[in-house]
């Protein structure tokens, strides 16, 4: 019987210090991974330094690595994008650089998937232990939130170290959006899905491309991606606020006819005023982000563009 292909797949992102390292640490643990071929292929996402270097070394040295190098940064969702387009492994899993995905796993994965049980066996970390704490209560968060407003399951410290079958990779290369936010993409593709669970690694060499703030606009770009609930709740709050006004147009004109009117109620006004055309420039903002991904999917634009391919 051949043996099956597993393809590993790298996005790199200045990564010159950290690859050597990874591409060393599986290679002395490939006599684990005896019962299948392997292929590297290393996505080189418009690296500053000289990742792309490190890429073509490697190449010559071992011809099963493989590598494509973008024309400039196109960001990780690009890169795995890219990396399972090229694949021609049977099995595929997506790893990091930085080794924060332990390779000492992947034989255990690869059990699951070769026992034809599973089409996708997918890790969690169970803590975040090494990161700065508002950033992961910030991510508990998020992933609370997003599973009540979204149908794709997305688990918490779900991380893109997947291993997946053939099945798996071409219906996720199916998917052309260019708004590519990878762990919906995952859970939405559907499939057996074993979880393994690992305890966060903190990474070799270099450091993260995360700040808070990308990360914020991650978690936005998720949710427009993968949940229309932030529309609804824009009508919702249309709704809410003309029963409050409603209520006020009564109380005013009681209160007139008891009363009599002595002309007050201008601060009050001034609040009104400032509230709803603040709710209704965020409702604006809510539409507009739509809007401006719809624009962006329309223009069908490519998810990379190679410079460098081999
Ligand atoms: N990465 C990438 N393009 C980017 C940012 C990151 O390909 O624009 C890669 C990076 O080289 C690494 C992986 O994505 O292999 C995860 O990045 P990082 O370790 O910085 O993220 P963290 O583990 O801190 O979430
Ligand atoms: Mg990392």
């Amino acid at each position: 019987m051949d043996k099956k292909l597993l393809t590993i797949i790298v996005p790199c992102y200045n990564e010159e210090e950290s690859l050597p390292i990874f591409y060393k640490t599986v290679h002395e643990m490939e006599d684990k991974l005896s019962s299948v071929d392997l292929e590297f292929m290393f996505v080189d996402d418009g690296s500053k330094d000289r990742t792309l270097e490190v890429c073509r070394q490697l190449h010559k040295q071992d011809e099963r690595v493989h590598y494509v190098s973008f024309s400039r940064n196109f960001g990780k969702e690009a890169g795995i994008y890219a990396g399972l387009e090229k694949s021609k492994g049977d099995y595929v899993v997506i790893m990091d650089a930085d080794l924060q995905d332990p390779p000492a796993m992947l034989p255990e994965m690869l059990s699951y998937i070769e026992s034809g049980e599973y089409e996708c066996v997918a890790t969690r970390r169970v803590d975040r232990k090494g990161e700065p704490p508002i950033r992961s209560w910030f991510a508990r968060k998020f992933y609370k939130l997003m599973n009540k407003i979204s149908s794709a399951d997305i688990v918490d410290g779900a991380r893109d170290y997947q291993m997946m079958t053939r099945k798996v990779v071409d219906a996720i290369v199916s998917m052309r959006e260019y708004n590519r936010f990878s762990k919906g993409i995952f859970g939405w593709v559907g499939f057996k899905r074993k979880w393994l669970e690992f305890e966060n690694v903190e990474r070799v060499a270099g450091e993260t491309k995360w700040s808070f703030w990308k990360l914020f606009v991650y978690a936005i770009d998720g949710i427009v991606a993968f949940s229309t609930a932030p529309l609804v709740m824009a009508s919702i709050f249309g709704v809410i606020m003309c029963l409050v006004a409603f209520i006020f147009i009564v109380v005013i004109i009681v209160r007139t006819l008891v009363f009599g009117d002595p002309t007050s109620g201008w601060p009050s006004m001034v609040c009104i005023f400032l509230l709803v055309s603040g709710i209704q420039l965020f409702c604006m903002g809510v539409l507009g982000q739509y809007l401006s991904k719809a624009y962006l999917e329309t223009k069908q634009r490519p998810i990379y563009l190679v410079q460098e391919e081999e």
